[in-house]
């Protein structure tokens, strides 16, 4: 098995890339992934990530070590492994962050990652429903979409946003983010619409892309450093992909160091513990570890909510039912409706917190929702200072490696969060919602002082799944890989996944990963093309 590049991992990133570097015909791509194809038809039902989160034929259902800072509590990590990766799994909210995000990448040194830069990435990306302009792409591979279904209880929340003070804001994704409003989906006519629908589907007849499906990588292979190859588990047997031109992994943030470990490129000291062979001592691969760490207010409600929807029979027949006939209507659910990005401090130049407004509610989705009528507002702060870690379990490619999130690490982190929750509590207490609200269920009234809060955040707070910058991009020493995705120190291997942001972006992750698979296509071509005039 031979190709010019081999891309490692079939998510948000990897489908990106292996459609752009293949659409040309002129070279030959090989597209490995641990998982399966999406088969399952919960994958493609919006509301269906309550189904395939925790099923092991399609998530790896990683866990974290016992955190201090929630209280040694050890949470649910779920990834996707199957086609689309984690694109097919998430919640499909549509959000590219802030561009400062961007803007201090390049700060940083990294060329070619300002707001600028990454822009028309994201818009080559897009198919949005509201038609382009200078912010939006149309035609894109990516379907972008507006809900398909309302709930009056995120409209009264909008509404009482409104009432406090915040401003409405129609396009959180437009020229300010800050504000309340509505999100968007990556959804087509009430599908979704994964990396792997808009990349991957259109383009499996390509003689230019093979993918390989239930791969495991295990390692890079290396001839006096110069990446070659890489070694699958597949089947029961142990293969060998060879590259002709280059590799690059895409295994997500938690896949992609891991696999550089095992490969010889970490903390030499740790790598000799578990027996491997040290390539290079980078000790920073794995660390750098950045997650949103969501807190989630339940306030029980007069009327009925989706809560109440969802546990009658009656009720789950109407939603099936609208769904087949109109492809409307809660199944079309994304992980939430309403949102809002605001600033805990006036002193801020942009949101610090992210809200997600949900018209149900329970303790964890495996759970299912509620017996009483409730609603949802998760609060998270975007750009957490605190830094965690990976680290292997041992030298066995399908041990899965400690996670050590660190979350709640530094003061700002904790003050972040705590005002985050009084601003939830500040719209609750606005009307229209005020009067649709019996009781706050959680935190509960007797959480009152800052202390109080804090215990409750850390006793119940939960990922909102965005672990990334565990391969850093950046220009120091220990960085990673470069501005243009090579990993240091060697040659022929590249990373582009959610691992090589230096910080993590305000907002959720999946157009950010889309877009580094966009933006990296076109820099291997420009650098091979160079490479070419050169000789
Ligand atoms: C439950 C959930 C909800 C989310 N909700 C949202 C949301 O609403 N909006 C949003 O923007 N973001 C959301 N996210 C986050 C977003 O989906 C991810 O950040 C993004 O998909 C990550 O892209 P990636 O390319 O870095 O990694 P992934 O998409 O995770 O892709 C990595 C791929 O590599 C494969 N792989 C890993 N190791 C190996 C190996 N050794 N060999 C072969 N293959 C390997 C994996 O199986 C996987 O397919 C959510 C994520 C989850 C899990």
């Amino acid at each position: 098995m031979e190709y010019d590049y081999v891309i490692v991992g079939a998510g948000s990133t990897g489908c990106a890339l292996a459609a752009r570097l293949s659409e040309r015909g002129d070279v030959t791509v090989a597209l490995i992934e641990a998982g399966g194809r999406d088969w399952n038809p919960w994958i493609h039902i919006p509301v269906g990530y309550f189904r395939t989160m925790g099923n092991k034929s399609v998530d790896w259902c990683y866990k974290t070590e016992p955190d201090p800072g929630l209280n040694g509590r050890s949470i649910n990590w779920p990834r996707g492994k199957v086609w689309g990766g984690s694109s097919s799994l998430n919640g499909l909210l549509y959000v590219r962050g802030q561009a400062e995000d961007y803007d201090q990448w390049r700060q940083q040194g990294n060329v070619g990652w300002a707001w600028d830069d990454v822009l028309p990435y994201f818009k080559r990306s897009e198919d949005n429903e509201r038609g382009g302009d200078a912010l939006h792409g149309v035609g894109g591979p990516l379907g972008v979409n507006d809900m398909r279904l309302s709930r009056e209880i995120c409209d009264q929340w909008v509404k009482a946003g409104v009432a406090a003070g915040y401003r409405f804001n129609p396009d959180y994704n437009g020229a300010d983010q800050e504000g309340v409003g509505y999100f968007q989906f990556t959804c087509r006519k009430g599908r979704r619409c994964s990396a792997a629908t808009a990349y991957l589907k259109p383009n499996l007849g390509r003689p230019s892309l093979q993918i390989i499906s239930k791969a495991l990588t295990r390692r890079i292979l290396f001839t006096n450093r110069v990446a070659t190859g890489i070694e699958i588990e597949r089947g029961g047997s142990v293969e060998t992909v060879t590259a002709r031109r280059e590799i690059i992994l895409c295994a997500g943030a938690i896949g992609s160091p891991q696999i550089m470990m095992l490969s010889g490129i970490g903390n030499a000291e740790h790598l000799r513990a578990h027996g491997i062979e040290v390539l290079r001592d980078a000790p920073d691969v794995g660390g750098n570890l950045q997650d949103h760490l969501q807190a989630r207010l339940v306030h029980k409600c007069k009327k009925p909510t989706m809560n109440d929807e969802v546990n009658s029979l009656v009720g789950k027949m109407k939603i099936a039912a609208e769904y087949a006939m109109k492809r409307t209507g809660p199944m079309t659910m994304a992980a939430s409706l309403a949102c809002a990005f605001l600033k805990t401090r006036p002193d801020l130049q942009t949101p610090d917190i992210q809200f997600h407004i949900q018209p149900w509610s329970a303790d964890s989705p495996a759970e299912g929702p509620h017996k009483f009528s409730a609603f949802t507002s998760s609060v998270c702060q975007l750009r957490p200072e605190s830094r965690g870690h990976l680290e292997l379990k041992s030298a066995n490619p399908r041990d899965y490696p400690l996670i050590h999130p660190n979350y709640l690490a530094t003061p700002l982190d904790r003050q972040t969060m705590i005002d985050g929750v009084k601003i939830a509590r500040d719209i609750a207490a606005q009307e229209p919602l005020a009067s649709s609200i019996t009781s706050e269920h959680a935190p509960g009234i007797e959480a009152q002082s800052d202390d109080e809060l804090l215990e409750w955040i850390r006793n119940s707070a939960t990922t909102i799944y965005h672990p990334s910058g565990t391969c850093r991009m950046g220009q120091d020493d220990g960085a990673i890989v470069d501005e243009r995705l090579r990993v240091k120190g060697v040659s022929g291997l590249r990373i582009a996944d959610c691992s090589i942001m230096p910080t993590l972006v305000s907002g959720n992750t999946n157009a950010p990963a889309i877009m580094i698979g966009e933006k990296l296509s076109d820099m291997i071509r420009d650098d091979a093309q160079q490479l070419a005039g050169a000789a």
